[in-house]
């Protein structure tokens, strides 16, 4: 495509933004939450329910209807179904998985905000996910207590003056995308404000699972900033990218957006290099590079996902004899009070 003809096609949806911004807003309150509802819509076994409704009692059930789309009716092990059908097993008390296992309790100086690596902080940006996948690490996270409205904003905004080290903010959440655009745009233009910044990113799960959300305004805005703009989306599974998603992303890496994507490595749903390769494959296709592939966080609810360390390192070695260097992401852990990422080393 040239240029031209993309300015032409963002500049005919712009005109159109309101109905695009009511899709996606409409697809947010739709979601499903009743365990019987999925159930139904999947034609799934009976005996699934259950566990379900006892699970979805910590940690409630919630799916956008596009996202279970994308999922293979009556089949109890589709890849997508597993990230977010809430079963038995999420009861186990199981030793070494705990409530904050990355201790973000500890580094919050402000309500919601997080600064544990020198030169970028992470901001809670909403406290609401489009979708509750049953691996993540802040599904006990106290999320009310961490909002950055009101009050809470500028006393971030003044941290950020204050520490010249930092020169990249992360948004975050919960999903930082599942508030307006307006809203954001606004965050935006105050973070513009602070010399010593030059990248803002979002680490975002909606576009992968409403990708109207991912709409013109949304990537005029990211394009338009002052700041270098990121995305970093997270998808688990190459059955998670359709076109109806890849025609979006290509179109955010057209205006100049940079495009990231983390994986958890999750046993029964992507632990096979074949599996992870053809992810690698398709992410590319949509302009998007992998960055991180993590080993699970050890967070209570979620010990049935883990995959050992060894198991990791082995799928690891074959995964880099599969891909090119640039689209191998890169094996890291999260470990609680360490200064960045820890590289998992395979040799
Ligand atoms: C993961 C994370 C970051 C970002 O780390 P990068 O290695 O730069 O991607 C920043 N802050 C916190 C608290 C994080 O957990
Ligand atoms: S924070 Fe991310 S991983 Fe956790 S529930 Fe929300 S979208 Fe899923």
């Amino acid at each position: 495509m040239s240029t031209h003809t993309i300015a032409t096609s963002l500049q005919t949806e712009t005109e159109t933004s309101t109905v695009i911004d009511r899709r996606w807003q409409e697809a947010l309150q739709t979601l499903i939450t009743d365990p019987r509802e999925l159930i139904t819509l999947l034609e799934l076994p009976e005996e699934a329910l259950q566990g379900a409704l006892a699970s979805a009692k910590d940690f409630p059930l919630k799916v956008p209807r596009p996202f279970i789309e994308k999922m293979k009716k009556g089949d109890l092990n589709d890849p997508l179904l597993k990230q977010v059908l809430p079963i038995h097993q999420e009861q186990d008390a199981i030793p070494g998985f705990t409530y904050d296992p990355l201790e973000e309790s500890e580094s919050n100086p402000v309500p919601g905000l997080i600064h544990k690596y020198r030169s970028r902080v992470l901001i809670v940006t909403s406290s609401q996910c489009a979708i509750h996948c049953r691996y993540c690490f802040r599904r006990h996270f106290p999320y009310e207590d961490n909002r950055s409205q009101g009050n809470h904003w500028s006393k971030m905004l003044h941290y950020l003056q204050q520490h010249p080290q930092v020169n990249e903010v992360i948004f975050s959440g919960g999903d930082p995308l599942s508030i307006g655009n307006r809203a954001l745009i606004n965050m935006l233009n105050d973070i513009e404000t602070i010399a010593h910044i030059k990248r803002v990113r979002f680490h975002t799960r909606l576009p992968v699972v409403i990708p109207e959300r991912l709409d013109t305004p949304l990537i005029e805005a990211l394009a338009n900033s002052t700041l270098k703009t990121l995305l970093v989306i997270h998808t688990n599974h190459p059955n998670e990218l359709d076109t109806r998603l890849a025609k979006r992303l290509h179109k955010a890496q057209q205006a100049g957006i940079t495009l990231l994507n983390q994986t958890v490595l999750l046993k029964g749903i992507n632990d096979c290099a074949d599996v992870l390769s053809e992810l690698s494959e398709a992410l590319f296709a949509a302009g998007v590079m992998p960055y991180y592939l993590h080993l699970l966080d050890r967070v209570s609810g979620a010990a049935h996902f883990e995959v050992s360390e060894k198991q990791a390192q082995t799928l690891y070695k074959t995964l880099l004899g599969e891909l090119p260097g640039f689209l191998v992401p890169k094996l890291v852990r999260e470990i609680a009070g360490k200064e960045s990422k820890t590289p998992i080393s395979v040799f």
